[in-house]
């Protein structure tokens, strides 16, 4: 199960936290990558699989006999669809450096 909010629409709480986890995701492979080259895409194959791992680990812990009382119930389908969603989004957004290099479409 999904909060199925717009990330933009989340707690900022929730959206500082997320971008605490990423950065340390982010840094954790490229320091690894950095001090162990590895193929391109052998790279980004494991840390898609290590998401899928998390994501087992996690559900497991909240499933029938599960550790964590949060209330959050896995939904692997629904879930995946998210995930998929934010992986694609991520991929085709834009570096925020491009926007200073941006023309300007018009004046106010
Ligand atoms: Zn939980």
């Amino acid at each position: 199960m999904s909060t199925g909010l717009p990330i933009a629409m989340r707690p900022f709480e929730e959206r500082s936290r997320q971008s605490s986890l990423e950065r340390a995701l982010t840094c954790a492979f490229w320091r690894t990558v950095q001090n162990e080259p590895i193929p391109v895409m052998a790279a980004l194959e494991a840390a898609a699989r290590a998401l899928g791992h998390l994501y087992r680990q996690t559900a497991a812990a909240h499933g029938p006999g599960g550790s964590c009382g949060c209330g959050w119930q896995p939904d692997p389908e629904a879930d995946l669809i998210v995930l998929e969603a934010m992986l694609a989004a991520a991929v085709m957004q834009q570096p925020v450096e491009d926007l200073a290099e941006m023309e300007v479409a018009g004046r106010a």
